[in-house]
């Protein structure tokens, strides 16, 4: 059984009009997860981090600038890139409790897997910083929670967003207990997710060069990352899914086909198997191209019900 974590509010926060991370993005996903096929999937509404949750993996002085300064009406700046609507404070808590919902269930055993429809994204959000359209890091506050409340000793964090997760780095690189694995676009935003960059040696990092496409993609996973992932032998399999490595994707340069997120899932998939029970959570990060956001996010939840 598939779990799908939604929330009206994350349809709400609005960056402003032209900006790439738009709610017509998570508009596309919800259309393309109504379709027949996707019948089965629990919909389960997300509820909210709680501060305990967000305290985890950030300063409390972040989580205040975040929820203090969502405006009445019109945006705030927080970052060149990231801007709070009324409802981003509502729908940033809403994402990262999502992810903690998700690993309840999956951990109890009241889901296999889990897939949170969710925005703002979070892997760019450092313990501190709000950055790169991310509010809370998500996946990261999801992580800790499994952690501390389920009292795993081993989580993996695999993230195939075509931009590195220099907030989820940032906050478990001195904790071996989280392997956080990226393939990610070099050079490309954050200028992030060198190879060198490893933690207390769990952290592995894979640039990519930009034009790399589905072989270099699927050399890299099966070559290094895959295999550190099953060395590590995760209790829980987390997912940082964006899906801006698609060939469409107006932001970066990498060549990736909807197969290809067929493809990572299944792998993914199979470690949880081998190592976790099957327990496995995604969260949508990035993808800004609708099409082929909608088209690969339905390829990446069809993989997770099978
Ligand atoms: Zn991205």
């Amino acid at each position: 059984m598939l779990r799908l974590y939604t929330h009206a509010s994350c349809l709400q926060h609005d960056p402003g009009s032209g900006h790439a991370e738009s709610p017509a993005r998570l508009k596309a996903v919800l259309h393309a997860l109504d379709a027949d096929r996707f019948a089965a999937l629990d919909r389960v509404e997300a509820p909210r981090a709680t501060r305990e949750q967000l305290l985890r993996v950030h300063d409390a002085a972040h989580i205040d600038r975040v929820l203090g300064h969502v405006p009445d009406q019109g945006r705030h700046q927080l970052d060149p890139d990231t801007w709070l609507s009324p409802d981003s404070g509502e729908a940033g808590l809403r994402a990262a409790g999502a992810a903690c919902a998700a690993v309840d269930a999956v951990m109890q055993g009241r889901a296999a897997r889990a897939f949170c429809a969710v925005r703002p994204p979070g892997h760019h959000a450092t313990r501190a910083v709000a950055m790169g359209f991310c509010l809370f890091n998500n996946v990261a506050v999801a992580a800790a929670h499994a952690l501390e409340v389920h009292g795993l000793k081993r989580v993996a964090i695999a993230d195939f967003d075509v931009h590195h997760g220099n907030g989820t780095q940032d906050i478990f690189q001195h904790d071996a207990r989280v392997l956080f694995i990226s393939s990610h676009q070099s050079p490309l935003y954050p200028e992030t997710g060198f190879a060198h960059e490893r933690g207390v040696g769990n952290i592995v990092n894979a640039p990519m060069p930009p034009g790399s496409g589905s072989a270099e993609f699927r050399e890299v996973w099966d070559g290094e990352l895959l295999p550190r992932m099953e060395a590590f032998r995760p209790q829980l399999v987390l997912v940082s899914a964006g899906f801006d490595a698609h060939r469409s994707d107006p932001l970066a340069d990498l060549r990736l086909g909807t197969e290809d997120y067929a493809w990572i899932t299944e792998r993914l998939l199979g470690v949880a198997r081998r190592h976790a029970e099957g327990r496995l959570v995604s969260s949508l990060e990035g993808g800004y191209d609708l099409a082929a956001l909608a088209a690969s996010v339905a390829t990446h939840v069809a993989a997770l019900m099978a």
